[in-house]
């Protein structure tokens, strides 16, 4: 069994995700799906598809205009949230620590974070890959939780079309894994992310410790997330 999981960020309708569940009740797969979708579409229920944000506020309540937070998501039904991907960290001044708290604030509401750990094309080319990994883990996963997904995402091969080898993804998932083990956390799935296609979906899951993937782009569309769904077994 695989974990699925698509980020809308911030595109779809309600009509879209009517669309996109129905397609999804009816296929034949064992694999977990998980949609996250902008905050207004979140009370879609399906019995097939779990639903999941796309961040959450690091805060309970109060004077936080434009926040949401993890109780808040957790009310509509949903039952998963992204914390940490690199488009938060980018343009709203996520970091590892705040990342930490919001994924401590979504496992306190019930939810599921997937926490984004990845590089960016600057710090691959200084070399420095394995540190940013190893640190996005160390510094963005709360203590003493279990109920937590990975996404190794590489900053650099979001919505690129491009893809690290299976080697690189194989060393950066091994990594991931020791890590986790170490911080007594062995056995959190830990999904890959990054210009996922129909056409190398299978493929990446093959690598060890590869437990499923996060998919961008093609998670819109009907045609192109079925095919990744159900190119595992
Ligand atoms: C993402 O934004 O999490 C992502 C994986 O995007 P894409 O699949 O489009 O590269």
């Amino acid at each position: 069994m695989k974990i699925i999981a698509g980020n809308w960020k911030m595109n779809g309708t309600r009509e879209l995700l009517n669309e996109m569940i129905v397609a999804l009740e009816n296929i034949d797969t064992e694999n977990k799906v998980i949609l996250c979708v902008p905050y207004t579409m979140l009370a879609a229920s399906s019995a097939r598809v779990a639903i999941g944000a796309q961040d959450v506020s690091a805060h309970d309540h109060g004077a936080y205009t434009g926040q949401v937070s993890a109780n808040m998501v957790a009310a509509t039904g949903a039952t998963y949230t992204i914390v940490g991907h690199s488009e938060r960290r980018q343009y709203n001044g996520d970091t590892n620590d705040t990342v930490r708290q919001k994924a401590a604030a979504a496992v306190a509401a019930g939810l599921t974070p997937i926490i984004c750990v990845g590089e960016t094309m600057d710090e691959k080319n200084a070399g420095k890959t394995m540190e940013i990994i190893q640190s996005g883990v160390r510094e963005s996963v709360p203590q003493d939780t279990k109920n937590i997904i990975i996404a190794y995402e590489p900053r650099w091969a979001i919505g690129a079309g491009i893809t690290p080898t299976d080697d690189e993804i194989a060393s950066a998932h091994q990594l991931i894994a020791d890590t986790l083990s170490d911080m007594g956390l062995g056995g959190t799935p830990i999904l890959y992310g990054a210009s996922v296609r129909a056409s190398n979906a299978a493929q990446i899951m093959s690598i060890p410790h590869v437990d499923g993937v996060l998919v961008g782009g093609a998670s819109l569309k009907v045609d192109d997330f079925i095919p990744i769904i159900t190119s595992v077994k």
